[in-house]
């Protein structure tokens, strides 16, 4: 599904140059749960963004769905990124103005759905995440673990291929993240592709293998314990 080779991104300021990602090649099957790891300013953001479609490498080979990003304009990575990616972040990104149901409808708006299958989708999945009596609350009203619900179904309403999540948990008490990660788990378990970043060894522990970044660089990559457990 992802096939990064000798990825390269590079950001220049007049004075400075910062390498954030040096070289790096990984592949991704369809149906993996990949955990991303390392210290603040290895380039975790700049692997997702690029992974995601929303920055372009400096150099190196993408390919995402057997096909080359860099041969794809703007407007054809943002289709691309609209039908097949979900976004979830570590402060959930909701709209404060909008209510529950409408930041979950927000991406069928972009992907120019009509509004009866919206209804339809959105009350699907509110109900698959149990939120429904939540529908017409605005994210004040909820709680971290609630909002982080609401993202998560937001970011599955289009049915992605692959969620790109980072730090999903990173903003939850230890109770509501592990519900994040079994939520997480069990989309995974029905076929959705999963990157990860995480500061969280217990987190990653959830996933299949863990891939650990330093200074823009893979340093090492592991199988996690449970699905070596698994085999
Ligand atoms: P992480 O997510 O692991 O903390 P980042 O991907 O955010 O790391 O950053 C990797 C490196 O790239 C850091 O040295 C950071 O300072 C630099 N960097 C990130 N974004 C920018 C930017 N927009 N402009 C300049 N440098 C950046
Ligand atoms: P649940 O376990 O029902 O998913 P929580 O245990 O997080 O939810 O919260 C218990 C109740 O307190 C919920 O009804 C929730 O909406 C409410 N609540 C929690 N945090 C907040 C908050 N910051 N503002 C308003 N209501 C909150």
């Amino acid at each position: 599904m992802i096939k990064l080779k000798n990825l390269t991104k590079v950001y220049r300021t007049e004075e400075l140059e910062s390498t954030a990602l040096n070289q790096v090649s990984f592949e991704i099957n369809p149906g993996e749960f990949v955990s991303i790891m390392g210290p603040s300013g290895c380039g975790k953001s700049t692997l997702l963004n690029v992974l995601g479609l929303l920055d372009k490498p400096e150099s190196g080979s993408y390919e995402f769905l057997g096909t080359e990003i860099a041969q794809y304009n703007e407007k054809q990575r943002s289709d691309l990124r609209k039908k097949n990616i979900g976004f979830i972040f570590q402060n959930f990104n909701l709209i404060e103005e909008l209510t529950v149901f409408e930041n979950i409808e927000l991406p069928l708006i972009y992907n120019k759905i009509n509004s009866s299958e919206r209804k339809k989708r959105v009350d699907e999945i509110i109900q698959k995440i149990g939120i429904s009596h939540r529908s017409n609350h605005y994210p004040q009203q909820l709680s971290g673990g609630q909002q982080q619900r609401v993202a998560v179904a937001r970011a599955l309403v289009t049915n992605p291929s692959l969620i790109l999540a980072d730090e999903p948990t990173g903003n939850l008490d230890t109770s509501h993240g592990n519900e994040v990660m079994d939520l997480l788990c069990k989309l995974n378990e029905s076929g959705t592709t999963i990157v990860m970043v995480t500061h969280s060894a217990h987190d990653a522990s959830f996933s299949n293998r863990t891939i650990n970044l330093l200074d823009g660089k893979i340093v090492s990559e592991k199988e996690s314990k449970l699905s070596q457990a698994a085999v």
